[in-house]
């Protein structure tokens, strides 16, 4: 059992660590950007934390030289998509996704041949490669719109979310989308059974989704399916989810999300308690990035993600089609829900 001196002596190793990567960072003219599903004293060093698309503009308009992206591979990968001219850094190469890992660029190749003139929409949560051969990208919070956008004749070819395509189908009521069976390890964690209990539990509380990164899109597809009941339940955007707590009158709150948002949400509510639809809903592939890692990533120019400027400008105008459509905008067409609508990554 940790002592008090332990746990003094963590501590301090911590904001040791800490106040050498802010002055590392400092003299490198760099910029550290930290996911939200990160690990608490990542994201307390960071200089903005937030979701994929939040970072992604973080990264397009900082004037920093280099960025050190605390996030998974291909988050990283966007940045250099959106940002080509800047040194993007990921502090450890083994920080890749599940979900994005189910489907690589020959796989959807072979997928268009076996459907030619189907359009390709690609969840955010996939490779530059995979971008580049698909010609919409979109997020938890605009799929839906996308699709719409899309003539309804047209056959559709959704990646690699088979619960966000599911929900997708369902909420559009067509039947010519055909989609990838991929999937987030973390969703298993957050099943509608977890949930059933943790409100149970909680019955005060309110319900916050937040249906970034895939793995609370089973969340969503159980609700528009029925298997969750919609009542007191918020879909939210990272910032729509940090802002919740102030302006309700609930005290309690069982937030279904990978569980490092909880972080943030603890310390900006302190009066508030939170708890997890699943404690074990946990990303291990955003946790291998660590504190020695980001400080030898700016002192090492360590990991740096490339993307060939051919990949990267087909990938680009996927991700810009997205943006034209209304990328990250809320709405009520983009959920199952009515009311506390502001889904987005
Ligand atoms: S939470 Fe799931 S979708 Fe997000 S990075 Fe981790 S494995 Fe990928």
């Amino acid at each position: 059992m940790a002592t008090s001196s332990t746990l003094h002596t963590r501590a301090d190793a911590i904001a040791e660590l800490q106040a050498d990567i802010k002055r590392i960072a400092r003299t490198r003219n760099a910029v550290i950007l930290a996911h939200n599903y990160e690990r608490p004293e990542v994201q307390d060093v960071a200089d903005f934390v937030g979701d994929s698309l939040g970072l992604s503009r973080e990264a397009a308009k900082t004037d920093a030289d280099v960025i050190v992206f605390c996030g998974v591979h291909f988050m990283a990968e966007t940045a250099v998509i959106l940002s080509p001219q800047k040194t993007v850094l990921l502090p450890d190469l083994a920080a890749g996704c599940s979900l994005a890992s189910t489907i690589d660029a020959d796989d959807l190749r072979r997928w268009k041949a076996e459907h030619p003139g189907a359009v390709v929409v690609a969840y955010v949560n996939t490779t530059a490669e995979v971008k580049a051969e698909s010609d919409y990208c979109c997020t938890s919070g605009n799929a839906v719109e996308v699709v719409n956008s899309i003539p309804a004749d047209q056959e559709i070819l959704f990646l690699p979310d088979m619960f966000l395509g599911a929900h997708v189908r369902r909420l559009t009521g067509r039947q010519n989308i055909h989609v990838w069976m991929g999937e987030c390890h973390v969703h298993a964690g957050i099943d509608p059974e977890n949930i059933r209990l943790q409100r149970g539990l909680h019955p005060e509380a309110e319900f916050l989704i937040h249906p970034e990164c895939g793995c609370s899109t089973s969340v969503l597809e159980a609700m528009s399916a029925g298997d969750v009941d919609p009542e007191g339940v918020q879909i939210l955007s990272t910032e729509g989810m940090i802002k919740r707590p102030a302006q309700s009158p609930a005290d309690e709150f069982i937030v279904a999300t990978e569980v490092g948002i909880l972080h943030r949400l603890r310390r900006e509510n302190p009066s508030k308690r939170f708890f997890a639809a699943n404690e074990r809903a946990s990303c291990a592939y955003m946790k291998v990035t660590t504190l020695p890692k980001v400080r030898d990533a700016l002192l090492h120019n360590q990991y740096r993600i490339t993307v060939p400027p051919a990949v990267a400008d087909r990938a680009r105008l996927a991700i810009e089609r997205m943006v034209a459509i209304g990328g990250g905008s809320a709405g009520p067409a983009l959920s199952p829900v009515a009311d506390g609508i502001d889904p987005g990554e």
